[in-house]
């Protein structure tokens, strides 16, 4: 049986225990025992974000938060800024500006990093700003910027500060309160290791006023219905019941492991992966300063063509990366060290990298990618 290792930065391994989990019999959900199910996923979830912030559970992929957020807090004509440095960025300036925001895209290079001092500049010059549009892990090109200095440059503004933490949550650190993230958006398929479905929302009182005086039309996302319902510990809708139970026992794994620890696995693998990369001549996409924790993105050598390389290592030996999105497709390879992952599924993928390289003809000592990544891991 071919092996079906999902190096992708969503959606991401799910572990046995959480697959057999996924198989348990529908409850109904407007009872007490899913109720139970609501109460444990919340408080879960708040510890990931390490909030106190209301969280609300919608039904759909991560970007139906990302939509849920822009018509909750943004009315036609108000002043937004979003940062655009990748294909999540870009996510958000078309969210703005399909309901007609005044959005001010901040463009940065992509595999560089926004600035904060940048979006104080923006902030200043444009006063009337309501919303700051950040991405906690860019997943294009595996950049994670300073959200702890952008939260300083906003929390005394007008402004809330929404971050599309999809990729990022329970991967890649986020203090939600301590950095005055008003509005977090993640999902159920990326770093909490379950199939896609159910997306999540935080919202600060500085954001709940916001989403009370937003005047675009909104149903199904209506996140004023989310709150009254969570209230009563429940969901205007049916949620995607399956997944909520077992995201119960994601959140127990979590916890088991410590959030911290998780997080420090994660930055691990990272490392190791560089190094491993970085062993064969690979060099790393993203500026390394401002490295994600999520996944890495390095060049493909030139030369070898990196569709191919990922189409064989998926087809031939069941080891699926990413490859580059947008005008990276081919130039770029992702590979991503989140969810359920650990040291040898890092060197698995590092392997098959190497084979298929080798076969495409790119020069280097066959093995060095997993001597240096070895090396890095056994550097606590
Ligand atoms: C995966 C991802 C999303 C959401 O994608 P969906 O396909 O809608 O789940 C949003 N932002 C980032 C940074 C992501 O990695």
């Amino acid at each position: 049986m071919k092996r079906n290792l999902l190096l992708t930065p969503g959606p991401t391994q799910v572990p046995p225990k959480l697959c057999a989990a996924l198989g348990k019999p529908i409850i109904h959900h407007r009872t007490p025992q899913f109720q139970d199910n609501i109460k444990q996923v919340v408080e879960g979830l708040k510890e990931v974000h390490q909030t106190k912030n209301d969280i609300y559970i919608l039904t759909s992929s991560g970007s139906g938060a990302m939509e849920a957020a822009v018509v909750n807090l943004v009315s036609q004509g108000d002043t937004v800024i979003a940062v655009d440095g990748g294909k999540f960025g870009e996510r958000w300036v078309e969210l703005c500006q399909t309901y007609k925001a005044n959005t001010i895209i901040y463009k940065v290079q992509w595999g560089k990093a926004p600035q904060a001092a940048e979006i104080k500049k923006l902030l200043t010059s444009h006063p009337e700003t309501k919303a700051v549009f950040i991405t906690l892990a860019e997943t294009s090109t595996g950049v994670t910027p300073d959200v702890k200095a952008i939260g300083e440059a906003v929390k005394d503004t007008k402004a809330v500060l929404v971050v599309d933490a999809v990729s990022g949550l329970a991967v890649q650190e986020i203090k939600t309160d301590e950095w005055h993230c008003d509005v977090v958006v993640s999902g159920s398929h990326k770093g909490l290791m379950l199939s896609p479905g159910l997306a999540f929302v935080s919202a600060s009182p500085k954001a709940i006023a916001l989403i009370n005086q937003s005047t675009t039309p909104r149903y199904y996302f209506d996140l004023r219905e989310c709150k009254k319902a969570m209230e009563k510990v429940d969901t205007p809708f049916t949620p995607a019941i399956g997944i909520l139970i077992a995201l119960v026992d994601s959140l127990n794994m979590i916890k088991k492991e410590g959030l911290q620890n998780m997080l420090a696995r994660y930055a691990h693998l990272a490392k190791a992966t560089r190094a491993g990369c970085q062993a064969i001549g690979l060099t790393l996409f993203p500026d390394p300063s401002c490295a994600t924790n999520v996944l890495t993105a390095v060049n493909v050598p030139v030369g070898v063509d990196g569709e191919k390389l990922t189409k064989t290592m998926r087809d031939t030996y069941g080891i699926t990366f990413a490859g580059g999105q947008d005008h990276l497709k081919g130039k770029v390879i992702r590979m991503a060290h989140m969810g359920a992952l650990d040291e040898y599924d890092i060197l698995t993928g590092l392997a098959c990298l190497e084979k298929v390289l080798h076969q495409m003809g790119h020069k280097f000592e066959l093995g060095a990618a997993l001597t240096a990544a070895q090396k890095a891991l056994n550097q606590k």
